[in-house]
């Protein structure tokens, strides 16, 4: 579709046109583009191509966007449900997931967007600041430390430093 046609429809109509009839569980299903993790895309503004249809979903209802994290009460990456999102506090989910030694987010569900813009910074500032082999390269203890530290696996931290 050219790229006219999106700019002349709201967000909110492209938004609802994108959702399936509610299942049993009451979730919202994405009938659109979805990323690898399952989340659906929406297209949203030339410099940033794709958001997230759930972040769509919580600015539609409160008229704000998410502070940081958001979950689903449902487990349903797929759900654009706003009765089954809610916004994690960056801070204490990290906390309490550390402290609960959870070695990773549940499942592959920890693209980008799933943290905190602040999270992801401190990441790639720790990464870049790691010592470097003599090829260039990241040395794989520091990498294992920063793996650790945020627990993450290693493509997700891949992911997380080329973007
Ligand atoms: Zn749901």
């Amino acid at each position: 579709m050219p790229r006219g046609t999106y700019e002349r429809t709201p967000l909110d109509a492209r938004f609802l046109s994108k959702i399936r009839q509610p299942i049993d569980s009451g979730c919202w299903e994405w009938a659109g583009c979805k990323d690898k993790d399952g989340y659906g895309l929406l297209w949203y503004t030339p410099t940033q191509n794709n958001i997230r249809a759930t972040w769509v979903s919580f600015w539609l209802v409160n008229k704000r966007w998410p502070s940081g994290m958001l979950c689903h009460t449902c487990d349903n990456p797929g759900c654009v449900n706003p009765n089954h999102l809610f916004e994690g506090n960056a801070k204490i989910n990290w906390d309490d997931m550390v402290r609960k030694g959870r070695g990773r987010y549940k499942g592959e569900n920890n693209g980008k967007c799933c943290f905190p813009t602040e999270i992801v910074a401190m990441i790639i500032t720790e990464y870049e600041s790691l010592p470097r082999t003599q090829s260039g390269r990241i040395a794989r203890p520091g990498r294992q430390k920063i793996m650790e530290k945020y627990g993450i696996s290693s493509t997700h931290l891949y992911r997380l430093v080329k973007y």
